[in-house]
């Protein structure tokens, strides 16, 4: 049996039926085709038979005539030879009531006379036309060896009862035949519809609901028919389209599960690739910006960021202070205690540097050897120079010993300081130079100070 098929698997119209083409049946045209040729046939076997039936009729007409001749010829002469007129009208009569003649005539010869003429027509009768005709030469033999020649007979048959005839053989064979092309039209069709058509819409019905969900469902006909024949050839062929189409599908479902398993893959791997790669760039970012030795900003980030709070102090009207902050005696230091020690006390400052900052948008950096510069946005000189001041206590804080500074036992640094107001606002690069020479001032001083442009540097005591 076919596997059940949902309802909303209907078929849908095929286009050429959407096109409105009409529907003929094939069935149909057959009984069209078989009528069509009977019709021919029909024509074909009315001539053929009208022209034997024709000949049949005359030839029956002649045999007529013939067998009254054979009947009535004795009579006829005797009568003659008797000159009994009466006797001759009455063969006359009787001759004429035979349907198929139309005419009778009996010539009476006379010696020295022109023949005497007993004739009858049938009524309506006209010339003989397609009739046979037939003349018979009367003799009698009054003795043996006597024979005479005593007048002549003629017949002639009656053309309207060849015609007559004719009608009534062509349209038994027309009726005939005409039943004949009807019944065998039928035939053809009823054997056709269950044969063929009925197989076929239902091969037809079962390929407008296969889906490539339902490919299992075999089409199966019911026939009583057991042999092989088109219509299993048919059946085979569709079922074996439908297992090609459902393993090709199949085939295809594996690939698309593969291939999306691949891709997955694939993305998961580009997505790790890209992670490590984003890490790696941030890293290098990271690095791009800051000093190897010792975490703070480096002086590319340094100019980056000034170059921000720079603008935003001009749009803000806000100031900026800048510290420049150079380790005492930095040279002593490496001369004495080696370069990697010289390093790690660059460490340990920076560390006091940075801890010593507490506001968010401040900023220390690495600008050079023992160099670092510290941006404080928003900040005044007072609160810049609170800010430095803690920062020098930081470093001193830090207690790093500094067996060779002229100014300490612990390395120090000096700090000068520069601010930038919104009523005056300065360049950058003035900024800094007011910085630096703020700088040289506190070392001019004595170190271990911090000195801004204005006021004189106060000293820490040490
Ligand atoms: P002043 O008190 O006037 O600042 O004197 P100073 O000795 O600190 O200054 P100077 O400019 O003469 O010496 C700075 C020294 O810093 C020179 C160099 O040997 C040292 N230096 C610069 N960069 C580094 C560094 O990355 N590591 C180490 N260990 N030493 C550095
Ligand atoms: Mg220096
Ligand atoms: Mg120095």
């Amino acid at each position: 049996m076919e596997a059940p098929l949902s309802p909303d698997n209907a078929a849908e119209p095929p286009e050429a039926s959407r096109a409105g083409l009409r529907r003929r049946p094939l069935g149909l045209r057959l009984v069209w085709a078989t009528m069509a040729f009977c019709a021919i046939f029909i024509v074909l076997s009315v001539v053929v038979f009208t022209g034997l039936a024709w000949t049949q009729g005359r030839e029956r007409m002649q045999a007529e005539l013939v067998q009254i001749e054979q009947a009535s010829a004795a009579t006829l002469s005797k009568a003659i030879w008797e000159l009994d007129r009466e006797a001759l009208q009455a063969h006359v009569q009787s001759a004429i009531r035979v349907p198929s003649v139309g005419h009778v005539a009996v010539k009476v010869a006379l010696a020295n006379q022109a023949p005497e003429v007993i004739e009858q027509m049938r009524d309506g009768w006209s010339a003989p036309g397609w009739a046979p005709s037939r003349t018979l030469e009367l003799a009698y033999e009054p003795f043996p060896g006597g024979r005479q020649v005593v007048g002549e007979l003629q017949l002639v048959g009656d053309e309207r009862v060849l015609w007559q005839r004719l009608r009534e053989a062509l349209s038994s064979i027309v009726l005939v035949q005409l039943l004949q092309s009807v019944l065998l039209a039928g035939l053809i069709m009823a054997i056709f519809n269950r044969m063929v058509t009925v197989h076929v819409q239902r091969v037809a019905l079962h390929l407008a609901r296969v889906r490539p969900g339902n490919l299992h469902g075999l089409l199966q006909l019911q026939r009583v028919e057991q042999s092989q024949d088109e219509l299993s050839d048919l059946v085979e062929g569709v079922n074996q389209l439908q297992y090609s189409l459902s393993a090709y599908l199949e085939q295809q479902q594996r690939y698309e599960q593969e291939l999306s398993a691949h891709r997955d893959h694939l993305a998961q791997l580009v997505q790790e690739r890209t992670s490590e790669l984003e890490t790696a760039n941030q890293r290098l970012q990271d690095l791009a910006r800051t000093d190897a030795l010792t975490g703070l900003s480096n002086r590319r980030h340094f100019d980056e960021v000034q170059g921000i709070e720079m603008r935003r102090t001009r749009r803000d009207k806000v100031p900026l202070a800048l510290l420049i902050c150079d380790v005492d005696f930095f040279k002593a230091y490496n001369d004495h205690l080696g370069h990697a020690a010289g390093d790690e006390c660059l460490r340990m400052v920076s560390h006091a540097l940075r801890t010593g900052l507490i506001r968010a948008g401040d900023m220390v950096a690495r600008i050079g050897g023992e160099e670092f510069a510290v941006l404080l946005p928003g900040a005044g000189l007072v609160g810049a120079s609170k800010v430095a001041e803690r920062l020098r206590e930081a470093v001193q804080a830090s207690a790093i010993a500094h067996p060779h500074s002229a100014v300490s036992a612990v390395v120090t640094v000096s700090i000068g300081l520069a601010v930038t107001h919104p009523e005056e606002p300065l360049e950058f690069d003035a900024l800094y130079r007011l910085a630096d020479e703020a700088l040289y001032r506190a070392k001019q001083a004595g170190r271990n100070r911090v000195a801004d442009p204005v006021a004189q540097p106060q000293g820490a005591s040490t």
